[in-house]
């Protein structure tokens, strides 16, 4: 598998002088198994993706996995050339809203409403489907795929490829689960039999997901914050790097790539908190990169 990144930064784009090395563009990436190409998340990094399919001059079947329907990780695909392209054929995998009676589909439609964009997704040339996902093995007809829902403050999910041995997982937005009561928020006073059966609760999900990721050999994986950044962002559904590490840890991850960068965090910044991550973490069986836009990691 050849995974590449075309987009590295959370929540927004940043382009500009001081976020060329790790990247302005947001959430996607590619999985390139001999002819065939997986793209994960549509951020703004998938116009770039496409541009590239389109260069080879051949028409173009794939399977786009989408984590979640929040901007930062839809937002490049109306401007994803092959979807324009009759004879192209794509299939959208991804969770359909938990929050109303809406599939991948109708969300996705959203986005290009008259009010938001000038094409609706109707008028696209490329036949595209719409595989609404929830979690177990999904059924891409082609490659072995396991989804896991993570901790966002939508449903997302993470994606699990596995192919001639090697074990990829493409993680969306999450934050380690918690019991939120513990934490000072208006859990004084509450029976502690509940409170321990939130903790307990939190256990379990976060069990579910270091069981999902077990020796997996490349996890990508959302690290927006530093924990000093992340004490002041708890609720909003993303990881520290510490609790990065923990989890590869625990899940006996080999390689780990630390993505969705906090957009606060110029080239500079990013490249000594990498520093710091490595030197933390060295002697240890989990290697950790951060994602930089462009970057290709051969498995
Ligand atoms: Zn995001
Ligand atoms: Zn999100």
């Amino acid at each position: 598998m050849k995974i590449r990144y075309w987009g590295t930064r959370g929540s927004i784009p940043t382009p500009g002088k001081d976020t060329i090395v790790y990247g302005g563009n947001t959430a996607c990436l590619s999985v390139e198994i001999g002819e065939s190409i997986l793209i994960f998340d549509a951020g703004t990094g998938i116009r770039v993706c496409g541009n590239d399919l389109m260069s080879r001059g051949k028409k173009i079947t794939t399977s786009l996995f989408i984590s979640h329907t929040h901007w930062d990780h839809i937002q490049g695909f109306p401007f994803f050339i092959p979807a324009y392209v009759p004879g192209n054929r794509l299939t959208l995998y991804g969770p359909p809203s938990d929050i109303q009676d809406q599939g991948l589909k109708q969300i996705m439609e959203f986005q290009t409403k008259y009010e938001f964009f000038p094409i609706s997704l109707a008028q696209l040339g490329a036949d595209i489907q719409y595989v609404n996902c929830k979690e177990g093995k999904i059924d891409t007809g082609e490659f072995e795929m396991y989804t896991c829902r993570i901790n966002h403050p939508i449903a997302c999910l993470a994606y699990k490829l596995v192919h001639d041995g090697k074990v990829f997982i493409y993680g969306g937005d999450h934050e380690p689960y918690r019991n939120i009561y513990r934490d000072g928020s208006g859990g004084e006073g509450m029976d502690e039999d509940f409170l321990e059966e939130l903790d307990r609760n939190a256990e379990e999900q976060n069990a579910k997901i270091i069981d999902f990721c077990k020796n997996a050999d490349l996890v990508s994986w959302d690290g927006q914050y530093t924990e000093e950044e992340y004490q002041s962002k708890i609720g909003w559904g993303h990881s520290s790097h510490e609790a990065d590490i923990e989890l590869a840890r625990k899940a006996s991850i080999k390689h780990m790539i630390i993505t969705h960068h906090e957009p606060m965090n110029s080239d500079e910044k990013l490249a000594v908190i990498e520093e710091k991550v490595r030197a933390r973490t060295a002697g240890g069986s989990c290697r950790f990169d951060f994602a930089k836009e462009g970057m290709v990691v051969e498995l």
